[in-house]
């Protein structure tokens, strides 16, 4: 008998992604998906007022997970407390605090961020009181993220670096306060030489893989809109930088995704 392992796909937005191609029907793009050998998703919320869409999707199907949380970049809308994001993560397939994290790159003439700082931390002390662990979006700004990170004891509940596309250094840290670190599309460019040598080095028992669905496509499917089947075109460039059998990559991806949030 054929045990097929599968893979996850730790990161995407599949209330975002473009179903077109699927006849508008989100369970014909996750068939797709699963086709293509994936068979876990979690789908990240990004604010407050979309919590519901993702929720649903999550309920809707067993190999949906979801998290809460309200994106560094978005200034509008509901702020979420501490108490707020401890009681949407209390209900079913919630497994996750996010994203959350710092992002200077769309905010480079803005002298103030005490805001999104302010929310990274009220993220954190969510998390560690939920036992959710975190999400964490990072750009142009790690060292504030790596700083808070420990000044807020995240590594008492732990989490991911999505899309990770930092240096080494960055990663190091990352990985000393237990967290994992995902790699997306950004892996597959011939540009990311300095992230290639990050993914691999990085140890097998803490990475992940993700597509940040609807962004960030992998090559060969590089500027179309993503979707989660093409994880398997960022599973597949791991297996190359690291030298080692892409099925051993899907296992160990989707392994350390159920360790992390304790599935
Ligand atoms: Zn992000
Ligand atoms: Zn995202």
């Amino acid at each position: 008998m054929k045990t097929s392992v599968m893979l996850t796909d730790s990161h995407c937005h599949l209330d975002k992604v473009d179903l077109t191609p699927f006849d508008g029907r989100i369970e014909n793009m996750l068939d797709h998906a699963r086709q293509a050998g994936v068979s876990q998703f979690l789908c990240v919320c990004i604010d407050m007022e979309h919590f519901e869409d993702v929720h649903r999707i999550a309920r809707d199907f067993d190999d949906v997970y979801c998290s809460v949380g309200l994106h560094p970049t978005h200034q509008d809308g509901m702020e979420p407390d501490v108490d707020t994001l401890v009681r949407f993560s209390s209900q079913d397939h919630v497994i996750a605090t996010g994203e959350t994290g710092l992002d200077n790159f769309h905010f480079k003439n803005d002298a103030d961020m005490t805001w999104q700082h302010d929310r990274f931390r009220t993220h954190i002390r969510a998390a560690r009181e939920s036992g959710k662990p975190l999400i964490i979006h990072t750009r142009e700004a790690k060292e504030d993220t790596i700083r808070i990170l420990r000044e807020e004891k995240a590594d008492e509940v732990g989490g991911v670096m999505h899309c990770f596309a930092e240096d080494w250094e960055t990663a190091q840290k990352a990985l000393d306060l237990g967290f994992y670190i995902s790699f997306s599309g950004i892996v597959t460019f011939n540009s990311a030489k300095e992230l290639q040598q990050v993914a691999q080095k990085v140890p097998e028992d803490r990475m992940l893989v993700e597509t940040d669905s609807p962004w960030l496509a992998p090559t060969p499917n590089r500027g179309k809109p993503n979707q989660p089947a093409y994880v398997k075109y960022v599973a597949e460039k791991m297996a190359e930088l690291r030298q080692c059998d892409y099925q051993h990559i899907v296992k160990t991806t989707t392994d350390n995704f159920n360790t992390l949030f304790k599935l």
